[in-house]
């Protein structure tokens, strides 16, 4: 297993909309790897494959002790709403309320190429819909008021203004979680 590079704001590929995978190869489960060490490494809740420059529909999440893949998911309801705090780990340092469906029923493929529903409240329904955002080239920041974003982008271009390039490594850690 590897880190992967961590694809910053700025970079286009966090715009695109990414592929539809269908079948699962040994391809597949090993970027499913890398991914899950970077998301570790990196101290994130979630990751999508265009964060580490790659754009097909897969995302890994980690949220209320639960670890999974998603492959080409879809979500097949949601209800309620709800507001909280959200960062991206490729905005590193930004963080914002978002207000998102509170309840969702997620269906999406495994490693092993076998569609599965889960239902998610909480931290792991924002995290999974932060994520399917993601694969459709939508930021978090896209879901605050326009103030809100330009308060936000201006101090980050403030504080990153001294990196060239939109491309992080992340560094191994054995610090726990955030
Ligand atoms: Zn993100």
């Amino acid at each position: 297993m590897s880190l992967l590079p961590l694809h910053l704001l700025g970079s286009p590929v966090l715009r695109q909309r990414s592929h539809e995978v269908g079948a699962v190869d040994d391809e597949i489960r090993r970027l499913l790897d890398d991914m899950y060490e970077t998301m570790d490494a990196a101290r994130g809740v979630g990751l999508a494959a265009n964060q580490v420059g790659v754009t097909r529909r897969i995302a890994v999440v980690h949220a209320d002790e639960d670890r999974f893949e998603m492959i080409d998911p879809v979500i097949l309801e949601n209800d309620g709403r709800a507001s909280a705090e959200e960062g991206c780990l490729s905005i590193p340092d930004v963080y914002g309320d978002v207000s998102r469906p509170e309840r969702i029923v997620l269906e999406a493929t495994d490693r092993h190429g076998k569609r599965f529903r889960k239902e998610a409240t909480g931290l792991k329904a924002r995290a999974i819909q932060h994520e399917i955002d993601h694969l459709d080239g939508i930021l978090f920041l896209d879901h605050l008021s326009l103030v809100k974003r330009q308060m936000l982008l201006a101090r980050y271009r403030r504080e990153h203004k001294d990196e060239t390039g939109f491309i992080k490594e992340v560094q191994a850690e054995s610090a726990g979680r955030e």
